[in-house]
């Protein structure tokens, strides 16, 4: 499902509210709901101004959304399949540990819908270098998820016909009347025979069991792009668990955490670093050698008498987004020898003396005091 920017799928302009969002959203979500619109393609159209609700009425999803566009946001992380086998260690850290639905498209609390379900969601944590974050870069990962079972074709029946439920007649669900002092009440439920898929297998599969489904691990290949910052997701659009037959796959979810460096710091689109001078370059002023997070060597001039602390901008060495690269801040520390030789000791000596007849002599707040104390 390819929709266009979320913003034009719910016909809002880019600096709505958050009420004109949900005003246009339920407005089109009424119009295009499946079991009110006949329309071709409106089922189609009713995930697409979910997606797009899902996103823009979360203030950070869209922020995240408005900064790296709408191809970034939903396609960069498409991935492809690699090669079959050979699953070995990628050397990538990661977990399954997170497993859950992510985008809440229905808003919660919904009934289980009847016929064939999509497949969940999965989410997946992966660690990434500042470096990787700040320049982008291709990663392989493992993920572990469904796939329809090959045998069968995904429909679980060994010979690819399936039959209506005989428990529910088809609807996946079953009417349960319980009677009780107030009254009867009449509960749906999901029929146990079919799962609420409202078919069975003509033939059970053996391969796997009836469900359709084999897990298998598979190697992804991830466009991770320059800019991602902590606790981001992409969303890789049917790497998920495979859905029931005939309904779409899950979406894969990876929320990029990015590890410490130890010499950048990130802070929006621009890195920060230190450098140490002495005080001797500091009051000469000097030009020093910084290695870039992309280890590239750049000369950079430190002024006569830099003030502790000062950050000296170098353009466009920063994070490599898109359209504006940030900056690299070098901060400069003047940091005191605590063991010098002896000639130094005797400059510093010499300096000092310097100073006390020049303070002595011609400033002007001296010069003041001086006449004061002659009074
Ligand atoms: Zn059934
Ligand atoms: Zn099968």
């Amino acid at each position: 499902m390819s929709a266009g920017d979320y913003y034009d799928t719910l016909g809002v302009p880019r600096n709505a509210d958050g009420k004109e969002i949900k005003k246009a959203y339920r407005n089109l979500a009424r119009k295009y709901h499946p079991d009110i619109c006949k329309e071709p393609g409106a089922e189609d159209k009713f995930k697409q101004i979910n997606e797009a609700y899902s996103v823009l009425s979360d203030e950070q999803k869209r922020a995240q959304y408005d900064n790296m566009g709408h191809e970034t946001f939903t396609n960069a992380s498409k991935g492809s399949y690699t090669g079959g086998g050979g699953f070995g260690n990628s050397g990538f850290s990661s977990d399954f540990s997170g497993f859950g639905d992510i985008f809440d498209f229905f808003g919660g609390g919904g009934q289980r819908r009847s016929g064939p379900q999509p497949g969940a969601d999965l989410l997946m944590r992966i660690q990434i270098r500042l470096e990787d974050a700040v320049s982008g870069i291709d990663r392989e990962i493992e993920v572990m998820h469904s796939e329809p079972c090959t045998a069968c074709g995904g429909s679980g029946s060994e010979t690819k016909k399936l039959n209506v439920c005989p428990r529910c007649g088809g609807s996946g669900q079953i009417r349960q009347a319980t009677n009780s002092p107030f009254g009867q009440f009449v509960r749906m439920s999901t029929c146990t025979q079919c799962g609420g898929k409202g078919k069975i297998p003509e033939k059970m599969c053996r391969e796997c069991h009836g469900s359709g489904h084999t897990r298998v691990k598979r190697k992804i290949s991830v466009h991770i792009p320059a800019g991602i910052d902590n606790g981001m997701r992409l969303r890789m659009e049917g790497y998920g668990e495979a859905g029931d037959y005939g309904a779409a796959n899950g979406d894969l979810f990876l929320e990029v955490y990015v590890q410490p460096h130890d010499r950048f710091v990130r802070s929006g689109d621009n890195l920060e670093t230190s450098v140490d001078i002495s005080p001797a370059q500091a009051v000469l002023g000097t030009q020093i050698e910084i290695v870039t997070i992309d280890k590239r060597h750049i000369d950079l001039r430190i002024p006569a008498g830099v003030q502790s602390n000062t950050a000296l901008k170098i353009a466009g060495e920063g994070v490599k987004r898109r359209g504006k690269p940030g900056d690299l801040l070098v901060r400069v520390r003047i940091v005191t020898p605590k063991s010098i030789n002896s000639e130094q000791k005797e400059l510093y000596q010499k300096l000092i003396e310097l100073e006390g007849k020049s303070s002595g002599n011609s400033s002007f707040f001296s010069g003041f005091m001086g006449k004061k104390r002659s009074r």
